[in-house]
Formats: structure tokens, C-alpha cells, sequence
């Protein structure tokens, strides 16, 4: 197996320890032909990117590095989180349609934009502080993240049902009929084997991508690739494999 692509990797621009070039020289060096930057949106608290100027300055950024290294693909993206209980999320209007793509990930600590996302997020809080799972929660997680896939033209919804408990086979549902993939993330492996093997009989398709914090973790698939082999997913369901 080799993936040819990362597209969930973190740099200083929100709580990643390495810049936007360490992480293209760390995917070129591992022989990856796209890199995407996907750091935190802005409604995360104390790491999400600092708004639109910021966005600009990893805009300029990736066209300078595009220059440096024609070699490999560098996308800009973006890891939005879920600030309303109606999937709205926290990417300004202007910049979403400069972005070259879109992930999405439902986290905790996020700054709600309404009086019942306030509510959803501190029944989230607290239910995983409890390790309890009301159903009626993960009814409206559930509500909430479908209808983001429905609103926007998400590439990938990244490590379902991690921090947030969600139902997904009608996530998967959801993304079959969009186009979305699902995330086999690499810096979670066995949390989610759970959730793969809930969504493999849905004909979901999905997309291994490493989350590196570190340079050093950039296109580190190997929990994905154990996660692969264990739970049988044929590769062909993964975009970014090739086998040959
Ligand atoms: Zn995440
Ligand atoms: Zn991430």
C-alpha cells in the first residue's frame, strides 16, 4: 500500500509545531505528490486559525512554496468545526470558495454561534467527561453533522465519531449521497476501528490522512494501513491508495 496524498496536516497557524514549507519538505521526502494544510477553524477555542488575515497569509505562503517546490501539489484547506446545531460552520464566507478543498470535524470546544449550540456543546462536554451516550445527543450530533454535509461541498469528514458521539451509518448515508469521503485518520487508529467497520457495508468511500501535529508525523499512515488490514477494507474504497 501506498498513499500518494495527504490531506489533514497541521502547521503553526493553528496548534501544529512545524510551518506551512517544513510540512511540504516533510510529504515531498516521503514521496507524496499532494500536501494539504488543514489547520483548525477559526471557532476553535485558543487554536483555530486566527481568522481572514490569517487565511491570507497562508494563501500568500502557498503561492510562494508552489514556486519552490513545483514538484508536489500543495492545497490549501481547512479543518472547519461544526458551530451550529444546523452544520453551519466557522469558515468565513469570503475565504471558503479560495479554499482548494474542505474538511470538516465535529470537536468540542468550539465557540457556538447559538443558545442551543452552546447547549449541544456542553452536553458533549459533559456526556464524554461521564462516558455516557444519550441517544437523544447523538440524534441531534448526528442532525447536525448530515446536514453540513447536505450544505457545503465537504471533501472529507475527518475522524467521525471521536470526540463526538454521532450515528454513523446515517453519516455514511449522507456522505455516499454527497461525495463525501470519511477519514481513516492515522494519529487515531485503533479508536476507530468501531466506525469503519459501521460504515464499510454502507459503500462509503474513504480517504487515510495522517493529522501530523509534527513535521515528522506528515504522511505517517501506518496506524491507517493496520487499521486497513485488520478490518479488511478494500483498497479500492480508499481515493488516496494506490496499489500498484
Ligand atoms: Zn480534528
Ligand atoms: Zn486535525
Amino acid at each position: 500500500m501506498q498513499a500518494t496524498a495527504d490531506y489533514h496536516t497541521h502547521s503553526v497557524y493553528s496548534h501544529g509545531k512545524g510551518s506551512i514549507e517544513e510540512n511540504v519538505q516533510a510529504a515531498f521526502a516521503r514521496g507524496l505528490t499532494t500536501i494539504g494544510i488543514t489547520d483548525h477553524g477559526p471557532g476553535h477555542f485558543f487554536i483555530g486559525v486566527g481568522g481572514v488575515s490569517a487565511f491570507r497569509r497562508m494563501q500568500e505562503e502557498i503561492v510562494r512554496l508552489r514556486v519552490k517546490y513545483p514538484l508536489i501539489e500543495i492545497l490549501l484547506g481547512v479543518e472547519a468545526n461544526i458551530v451550529d446545531v444546523d452544520g453551519t460552520i466557522d469558515v468565513p464566507l469570503e475565504i471558503m470558495d479560495e479554499l482548494d478543498f474542505l474538511l470538516v470535524g465535529y470537536h468540542k470546544l468550539v465557540r457556538p454561534r447559538s443558545l442551543a449550540a452552546l447547549l449541544l456543546g456542553v452536553q458533549n462536554f459533559l456526556a464524554g467527561w461521564l462516558h455516557l451516550r444519550p441517544l437523544r445527543l447523538r440524534r441531534q450530533n448526528t442532525a447536525a453533522i448530515c446536514a453540513a454535509v447536505r450544505r457545503y461541498p465537504i471533501k472529507a469528514i475527518t475522524h467521525p465519531g471521536l470526540q463526538i458521539d454521532i450515528d454513523t451509518v446515517a453519516l455514511a448515508h449522507v456522505c455516499v449521497e454527497q461525495g463525501t469521503l470519511m477519514e481513516i485518520n492515522s494519529s487515531y487508529g485503533k479508536e476507530l476501528d468501531g466506525y469503519v467497520k459501521t460504515a464499510l457495508p454502507t459503500g462509503a468511500m474513504f480517504v487515510v490522512n495522517s493529522d501530523a501535529h509534527t513535521p515528522a508525523r506528515v504522511g505517517d499512515f501506518s496506524a491507517a494501513y493496520e487499521l486497513i488490514e485488520r478490518l479488511d477494507v478494500p483498497v479500492e474504497r480508499v481515493i488516496n491508495i494506490s496499489t500498484t
